[in-house]
């Protein structure tokens, strides 16, 4: 296996994420952003939860909606339950590729890739803001077109700034998947909490990783030529909320999600 550079001397995404969660995947960069982090928004292993729950929730929804194909990218270190635990839990046949471009999940990414079910899961090394290489793959070309695909954006579109360069990535990615297939995003805001939590944005973005917060209508924005699944744009623990989400205040909540599907 080539050398992988994993840039422990800056902060990543996947490792700030990791050390919220109570992981060990991170290192003292990470974990010297996330203290920061904390100053300004201490329940924010919280959000981090409750945002981790709505990908199950999603997962588990599609799959028992008949989809039975998934592209998840910026997928993060591995965590239980995965998407395609979630996702095989329902639909043994269901097939996940995965996909991050950061490189401690590459190395981790043997842990993602033993399915519970009967169905393919992969893991490709990529980067969303280059949507046509992830068409391109042979993992995804694997897929078959004629029959829907949930493409799941789960904490990750904050890291692209540009609305304009989302929505260009969005089409190009959704362009060639049939009728049905489904989109499901979640994106930090800081609504629920205007005085804490633009300063863990400032601290994302002081220590390299791009963060954009937005609004309701910013997230809504996102979904233009899908048809929003009810409830739409809500605070991630209110989608089809379980018991723990029922416990969560709202206040401690930095993400909007919602679920949509392709015309
Ligand atoms: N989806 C997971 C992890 C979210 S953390 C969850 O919700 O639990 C955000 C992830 O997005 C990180 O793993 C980071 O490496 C990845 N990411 C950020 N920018 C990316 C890009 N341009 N291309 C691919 N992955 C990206």
């Amino acid at each position: 296996m080539p050398s992988i550079d994993l840039q422990p001397d800056r902060p990543h995404s996947a490792r700030i994420y990791d050390y919220l969660l109570g992981g060990k995947d991170n290192f003292e960069a990470d974990r010297a952003a996330a203290r920061e982090m904390l100053k300004h928004t201490p329940n924010l292993a919280i959000s981090m939860r409750a945002n981790r729950r709505f990908m199950g929730k999603v997962g588990v929804y599609l799959a028992a909606n008949g989809i039975r194909q998934f592209l998840d990218v910026g997928t993060g270190l591995p965590t239980h339950p995965n998407l395609h635990e979630s996702v095989q839990g329902v639909a043994p046949d269901a097939s996940v590729v995965y996909v991050d471009n950061d490189p401690l999940v590459l190395t981790h990414a043997r842990a993602l890739l033993t399915p519970v079910g009967t169905g393919r899961v992969a893991y490709l090394d990529a980067d969303l803001r280059r949507p046509d290489d992830i068409l391109r793959s042979p993992d995804v070309t694997a897929f078959d077109l004629s029959q829907p695909v949930a493409l799941t954006l789960i904490a990750v579109l904050q890291h692209i700034t540009d609305d304009e360069q989302v929505l260009d990535i969005i089409a190009r990615l959704t362009r060639p998947l049939a009728s049905g297939s489904a989109i499901a995003i979640s994106s930090v805001t800081v609504e629920n909490d205007p005085d804490g939590g633009p300063g863990t944005v400032r601290t994302y973005n002081q220590n390299g990783v791009p963060v954009v917060a937005r609004n309701r209508a910013g997230v809504e924005a996102l979904f233009a030529g899908f048809e929003l699944v009810e409830p739409g744009v809500v605070p991630v623990h209110h989608w089809r909320p379980g018991e723990e989400d029922k416990q969560v205040s709202d206040r401690d909540v930095y993400m909007y999600g919602a679920v949509a599907i392709k015309p």
